[in-house]
């Protein structure tokens, strides 16, 4: 008995303090990955010790937008040691193990079972670990928060109607698991013109801060659609390295989820 409570402890000690924190929304498109990602640097460029997992199996995105794509991770004691991308993030995504535009219909624990893989990877000193979830609202999203206890999440959504019921699903989601809500995200936000900057609202304005507050959440902030994001992202160069309203909107967001 000994024996077992000094390895125990030992192991304990090893264990650095981490949190995870789970980027979930109610659909696909509303631009979690993009969050994500942004999140992650934008939490780095705070001095943060920031790791990002992948779990989107469904349409692994974080490759692209952090410019790590066909890199491969290798593994250490039977981990997997995360691929180093070039804004100061580690991540790890299944497009990083499967080929290129190669299809996988995952079974919910085969699922699961990789994307554990991921999250007990070799994340080193690592103090935050963002988890960007699949969308919706299914078996795997829940295996997953069961699994891990993530000790926050972060709710992604668009202005749009449809979009809020969504992303109120997903709130559910995280209240039955025990995941605190940190607060919601709006993005694509207004329409941000690319001549003069200026920014309309095609979808009305605060549906998803008038959602988050009803349901007794904090509102993040919001992101506006705009052309630069979707360029750099797909470019891999994710606006919150950059400069300028957009680096701020994510810092902004960044700055509340550290706390
Ligand atoms: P999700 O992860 O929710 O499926 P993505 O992050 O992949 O969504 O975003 C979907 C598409 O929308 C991508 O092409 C992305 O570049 C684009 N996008 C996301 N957010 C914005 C934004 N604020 N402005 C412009 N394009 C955006």
């Amino acid at each position: 008995v000994g024996e077992v409570r000094v390895a125990m402890t030992a192991d304990r000690a090893e264990k650095p303090q981490r949190r995870l924190i789970a980027v979930g929304s109610g659909k696909g498109g509303v631009g979690k990955s993009t969050l994500s990602a942004n999140l992650a640097v934008a939490l780095a460029r705070l001095g943060k010790k920031v790791g990002l997992v992948d779990a989107d199996i469904y349409g692994p995105s974080q490759p692209r937008l952090l410019a790590t794509e066909g890199q491969k991770p290798t593994a250490r004691d039977k981990k997997l040691v995360p691929v180093q991308s070039p804004w100061g993030v580690p991540v790890l995504s299944m497009g990083h193990i499967i080929e290129p535009g190669q299809a996988i219909a995952w079974r919910g624990p085969m699922a699961g079972n990789a994307l554990s893989q991921l999250v007990d990877a070799d994340w080193g000193d690592a103090e935050v670990l963002l988890l960007d979830l699949p969308p919706g609202t299914g078996d795997v999203q829940l295996t997953m928060l069961q699994r891990f206890k993530p000790a926050g999440a972060v709710i992604v959504s668009t202005p749009q109607d449809l979009a809020l019921m969504d992303a109120t699903r997903a709130i559910q989601l995280f209240e039955q698991s025990e995941v605190p809500v940190i607060g919601m995200v709006e993005n694509m936000a207004g329409y941000a013109c690319p001549h003069c900057g200026e920014i309309s609202d095609p979808f009305g304005q605060g549906g998803a801060e008038a959602a988050a507050r009803s349901m007794g959440h904090a509102f993040l902030g919001r992101v506006p659609l705009d052309l630069e994001i979707r360029k750099a992202s797909d470019a891999g160069e994710p606006p919150a390295a950059g400069e300028g309203p957009q680096a701020e909107a994510f810092a902004s967001i960044a700055r509340q989820v550290a706390t």
